[in-house]
Parts: structure tokens; sequence; C-alpha cells
């Protein structure tokens, strides 16, 4: 079943990483923070929609006045109120305070390394990696919901088990690994960021081994069920809320339909695969880039195999 509606409103693109796979890209130098009045507004004009929201960016606690904003989204009757960082403010344990007293209910930190060479690499942000990671102790150590993120690239691909299991040691226990969306900088820099799908699968099973081991939630999105054999379970595409985004042009978009019209594709092997119609198809830029050779039709692997595990979304309705 999908959880609850809920919002996504950006409240700035300003950011203390600069990340080399944002699908923001640039987008910090064009614009400024949104005033307090017109995002107080926008969190209004989706209230009849959605109790949930999440505060994003950017970086959402770089906002002058993001205890403001939770503060009186959370007089609205807002809950959850997520906050989607990179993790960095979250190192100064009075800044977690302050934000659960305004009414924020759940962080959602980003770690894309194990160390901080890995780390900080992707963020082009020195230090970055110790405030995150002292930031997501911080806040699993508050007892209050977490899902972490983690952007898969080629920087990162075979680091994926070390991540689950530095997260584990963290006190996390939902973690998302999201492919690489290669719109923005990851458009820009797509050849030094975009890995090959099937180059995934075996770190991706590494790491779903340490997340059961640690007894975590792992998750994945972006990743179509043809690269996960036998890990159909991680997939999240289904179990994402239906999203109502606000931009920071106050423009509305149903995230939910986008996704699934414009953000993905399918190919001609998808017409002969059994799980076409559950299946979202991979980034539409993935398959722009390097065509469909790599995609084989699911029914093609299991005539070849044994029936579908319990998980399987071939067992799912279509
Ligand atoms: S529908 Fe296409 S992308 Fe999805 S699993 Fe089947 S072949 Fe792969």
């Amino acid at each position: 079943m999908r959880p609850l509606p809920r919002a996504d409103i950006k409240v700035g693109f300003a950011c203390n990483n600069r990340c080399v796979f944002c699908a923001q890209g640039e987008k910090r130098s064009e614009s400024g923070a949104i005033p307090f009045d017109e995002l107080i507004a926008r969190i209004e004009s989706v209230k009849g929609e959605t109790r949930g929201l999440v505060l994003t960016g950017g970086e959402p606690t770089m906002h002058k006045d993001i205890l403001r904003i939770v503060a009186s989204a959370a007089a609205m009757g807002y809950r959850p109120i997520q906050i989607q960082t990179n993790g960095r403010m979250m190192a100064y344990p009075k800044a977690i305070d302050a934000l659960l007293r305004a009414g924020a209910t759940e962080f959602s930190p980003s770690l894309h390394g194990s160390t901080a060479e890995i780390h900080d690499g992707l963020t082009r942000a020195p230090r970055s990696f110790a405030q995150t990671t002292a930031g997501i102790g911080n806040v699993t150590s508050r007892n209050i919901p977490v899902v972490t993120n983690t952007v898969i690239t080629k920087s990162n691909v075979q680091d994926l088990p070390n991540i689950v299991a530095l997260l584990g040691s963290l006190g996390v226990r939902h973690a998302q690994l999201a492919f690489v969306h290669p719109v923005g900088s990851a458009e820009v820099y797509f050849d030094e960021v975009v890995p090959r799908l099937p180059e995934v699968g075996e770190a991706l099973r590494a790491a779903r081994d340490i997340a059961r081991q640690l007894g975590m939630r792992l998750v994945c999105e972006g990743i179509p069920y043809c690269f996960l054999r036998g890990m159909e379970e991680l997939a999240v595409e289904d179990q994402i809320p239906h999203t109502t985004v606000i931009d920071l042009d106050g423009e509305r978009a149903d995230y939910s339909e986008w996704r699934v019209v414009e953000g993905k594709s399918h190919g001609e092997p998808c017409e002969r695969c059994a799980v076409r119609r559950t299946c979202e198809g991979p980034w539409r830029e993935y398959p722009a880039a390097f065509g469909w050779s790599e995609f084989v039709p699911l029914d093609a692997l299991f005539a070849s195999s044994n029936s579908p595990s319990p998980n399987s979304p071939l067992r799912k309705k279509p």
C-alpha cells in the first residue's frame, strides 16, 4: 500500500555542498531563497490535498527562516514534516533540537560514500563527510524517523556495501539507494558520473545482504526490474507516495505522473517484458546515451531460470 500523499516544497537552491551529480545543476546561481510569506502561501495552497510535507532545496537548513517555516507548517496541521538535507547542519545538536521543537518529525540526510575521499569527492565539499556522518548519528540517537539517501554513481558503485554497513553502524534502519538521474550537473558530467546498470547488480546484492544482516530496510530507486533479478523486493517505485512538487518559480507539478510520463521511458525490449505495466523503466537519459541492448525482458530471463521469487513483480497484479 502506498503511503499518504505529500507535498515537496523547494525553499531555495542555496547549498553548502556542490554535488557533481546534483539534479538542480547551477540553479543556485540563478535564484535566491523564496521569501517566508511566499513559502507559507505555497504551503497553504496544498493543504487540502495532503497532510505530509517535505522541505527541500538546495539545502533547506540554509534558509534563514527555516525554523519559522517549519513552525508555521506544523501550526497548519502538517505531519509528517520531513527535512530533506545533506545532513551537515545535523552535526550541530542544537540545530536538530530547534527543528524538532519547531515541528519537524523526520530527517532524510544524504550519504554518498563510506569514506571522506569518496563522499567529499562527490559533494565537492571538504569536511562534508565528517559533518554528515556526525549529523546522521545525532539524528538516529534521538529516535526519530530517518531515511537516508545515497545517489549511485560511477565513483561509489563498489562502495555501496560499505556505505550500507556504515549507515547501519550509525543507527540507520531505513536507507535508499537511488540511481543517478542524469540531469543538471549529472548531465554535464555524464561520462564521469553515470555507471552502466549491469555493473550495479553485484554491489547491490552485497549491500542487500549486509542490510539483511543488520536488520535494516534497504530500497532502491531508478533501477528497473531487469537489473534486480532476485532482488525485486528492493524496488521502491510502487511505494513512493503521490507527490506534488512546488518548484522555486512556484510552478506546481504532479511528480508521480511526471516521473512515469516524462522522466522515465520504455524501449523495444520492454514491449516483450512480463512487467512492462509494473516497471517505470530507466531514467530516459540512460537509454538515450547507451541504447536498449542491456535491457533483457523479464520473461526471457525467467524462461531460462526458475520460477519467480515470492517478491517478483511477475507475481503482482498487472
Ligand atoms: S519493462 Fe523494460 S526496463 Fe522494465 S524490467 Fe522490463 S525490460 Fe527492463
